[in-house]
């Protein structure tokens, strides 16, 4: 065994920011980032760049873990494994996230979506506290879904993608086609932000209360919730993402008790308000997910103590990619 202080590594992977953090063992982050995220070569060499001059100043990473959007192959026999597959962003399809990286740093490396990662996150300092097999959701620019079976991240032959369910369509919505690229009309592209925006020509965050947009984007989402019900029957469903406006909790949650029917006794008794819950832990949720998930690649646990620290040392502030010194591959 090396007698070397745990270091974890963790990136955040997203659309707009890539943040990057370095943590000693007991989760207390010593160094952290956010990067704009531009081209792949340009936001990946960037991450590279933050990591090698980390472990300049701090040592060698134990492990580093990255929770990406997706869709993602994590199937380590897989021929690309580690790359985002087929995302509608721009330049970034086939972008292999874990093999750029291994160009500058030669340390074990994880992968996992961007909704594990926040569960992951949840699970240690928000609404999934104590649970053991509960959902995340968001509602954003997409629809993504992770799901923590026993207390872990579960995948199967690949990770799940619940945002591209199908659902009856609400009433009154039956001819809108739908804005995902690859189906059309399934939940993402009837209830993302982007489908919101071309349903009703102006974006959500403009819409007042009593719009009927969110009633509707409420049935949808509820449709996710009831799916996930009978399909998985969760603790919990924690649900986020910029569509998931503070009215529209309630909304979501009447709609759901309506969907399901009174069917099942034990869901009769459902308490919605707990059942249905915000995400709590922060906006550093993914980041402290990939830490813990490189804590756990490491020891073969999940962190116990990091919960009692809060998130406010977690928050060190962040500073942007200028100023990086850039580094040339090693291999
Ligand atoms: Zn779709």
């Amino acid at each position: 065994m090396s007698t070397q202080p745990i270091l974890l590594g963790g990136v955040e992977a997203g659309g707009t920011k890539f943040i990057c953090g370095v943590a000693a063992a007991d989760g207390v982050i010593v160094d952290q980032i956010r990067i704009p995220t531009t081209s792949p070569d340009e936001t990946l060499d960037a991450v590279a760049a933050f990591f090698v001059n980390a472990q300049s100043r701090h040592g060698r990473l134990s492990a580093l873990a990255i929770v990406s959007f997706g869709p993602l192959s994590l199937k380590p026999d897989a021929p690309d494994f580690g790359a985002i597959t087929s995302t509608p962003k721009p330049g970034w399809s086939d972008v292999n996230l874990l093999a750029h990286l291994r160009r500058f740093i030669d340390v074990p490396m994880t992968l996992d979506t961007d909704v594990n990662g926040a569960a992951v996150g949840e699970r240690l300092f928000g609404s999934g506290q104590g649970l053991e097999s509960f959902c995340y959701v968001t509602v954003g620019t997409g629809v993504g879904v992770g799901v923590m079976i026993d207390g872990a991240p579960h995948g199967g032959a690949n990770h799940p993608e619940a945002g591209h369910i199908r659902l009856p369509r609400a009433k009154g919505d039956e001819r809108y086609s739908g804005t995902c690229p690859f189906h059309g009309d399934c939940l993402e592209g009837l209830a993302s932000g982007p489908a919101l925006q071309a349903r009703w020509g102006a974006a959500a965050e403009t819409f007042s209360h009593d719009h009927p947009a969110w009633p509707m984007a409420a049935e949808y989402i509820a449709g996710l919730c009831t799916n996930l019900t009978y399909t998985l029957r969760p603790e919990r469903i924690i649900i986020g993402g910029g569509v998931m406006q503070p009215h529209m909790y309630d909304l979501v949650r009447q709609a759901l008790v309506r969907q399901l029917g009174g069917y099942d006794a034990s869901l009769r008794d459902l308490d919605t308000k707990t059942y249905i819950a915000e995400p709590t832990a922060g906006v550093s949720a993914g980041l402290i997910g990939a830490l813990a998930l490189a804590y756990r690649s490491v020891t073969g646990e999940w962190p116990k103590d990091w919960a009692t620290q809060g998130q406010d040392q977690i928050g060190l502030e962040m500073v942007d990619a200028t100023g990086i010194e850039p580094v040339t591959p090693s291999v």
